[in-house]
């Protein structure tokens, strides 16, 4: 098997806020060179790197109501809770570990926002969003929510108690992970001790790329990745390793290309632009159901 190399090591850009609640890096699509098309399936990530917020308990931080479609927005917990709800009765609190999986397909209406029990405490706060796009074929489905509490995520050990990897979706050495997919995509949290290294073989034509959520690595043992940055890996090669510099943990994403077309403006992302209009329309028109604010 060969190395599949580092391509680039991005740096996270300065923060936004969405709403009032998410403090976000964007890598994807407006990282240097991280389009669309080029981590495709993965069509946006928003990085909450670590960041304290203090108590807000009269009003929980966040995104009020907002439309999707023609996608899945995946979000990771990483310190702190977030809550949800959707137009398709979709909901929940995810706390550190949890995932929550949101296939908007065809139309939901969703608001995020800081847990209620968060939003009295405050505290450190750090997350993940990505946008999963979904094939044509799929865009029209039927909204779904898979609610994944860390306990249900296989958890695969590394020897020598270098730590495990967690399977969010697709495998991991013949372990399968916890989300359905539309399109194959292999999703981990490497969580290392130091020292603790992990090998990953991952299609060549797959796109390929790791954040660094805690610690930091060195890849290939020839590439440092530093906390809160981004490695794009080369399309060649299929195996590579992940090895400690001290504790940490790695988000792992590898998708398949969906290599169609992408019309995207503001929440919807679709194939043509009179989809995206038909889009703005339907929401219009109340075709994404109803929510409270
Ligand atoms: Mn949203």
């Amino acid at each position: 098997m060969s190395v599949k190399q580092v391509e680039m090591v991005l740096a996270p850009r300065e923060p936004h806020y969405v709403g009032d609640g998410f403090r976000v890096h964007n890598f994807i699509p407006s990282g240097y060179g991280l389009t669309m098309q080029r981590m495709d399936p993965f069509i946006m990530l928003d990085y909450g790197a670590k960041f304290y917020f203090p108590p807000s308990p009269s009003k929980a931080k966040g995104v009020g109501v907002h439309p999707h479609r023609g996608f899945e927005t995946v979000t990771i917990a990483y310190k702190g809770s977030v809550a949800h709800h959707d137009s398709s009765g979709g909901g929940g609190v995810i706390s550190e570990g949890d995932v929550q999986w949101m296939t908007a397909a065809s139309g939901v209406l969703h608001k995020e926002y800081h847990s209620e029990e968060f939003s009295k405490t405050g505290g450190d706060f750090q997350m993940v969003q990505l946008w999963v796009n979904l094939p044509a074929m799929d865009k029209m489905s039927t909204p779904k929510y898979q609610a994944i509490a860390n306990a249900q995520i296989p958890k695969i050990p590394l020897s020598n108690e270098g730590g495990f990897i967690e399977v969010i979706a697709g495998n991991y050495e013949g372990h399968t992970g916890a989300a359905t997919t539309f399109s194959p995509i292999h999703m981990y949290n490497a969580k290392l001790k130091t020292g603790g290294e992990a090998q990953f073989n991952l299609p060549p034509q797959f796109n390929t790329g790791l954040l660094v959520i805690e610690g930091s690595v060195i890849v290939n043992n020839n590439e440092e990745v530093p906390l809160d940055h981004f490695a794009l890996f080369a399309n060649k090669g299929e195996s590579f390793t992940v090895k400690a510099t001290e504790d940490c943990i790695v988000l792992i994403l590898s998708g398949e290309p969906i290599k169609e077309t992408i019309a995207a403006h503001g929440p919807f992302v679709m194939n043509t632009r009179q989809e995206i209009l038909q889009a703005f329309e339907d929401y219009e028109n109340g075709k994404f159901g109803t929510l409270e604010d």
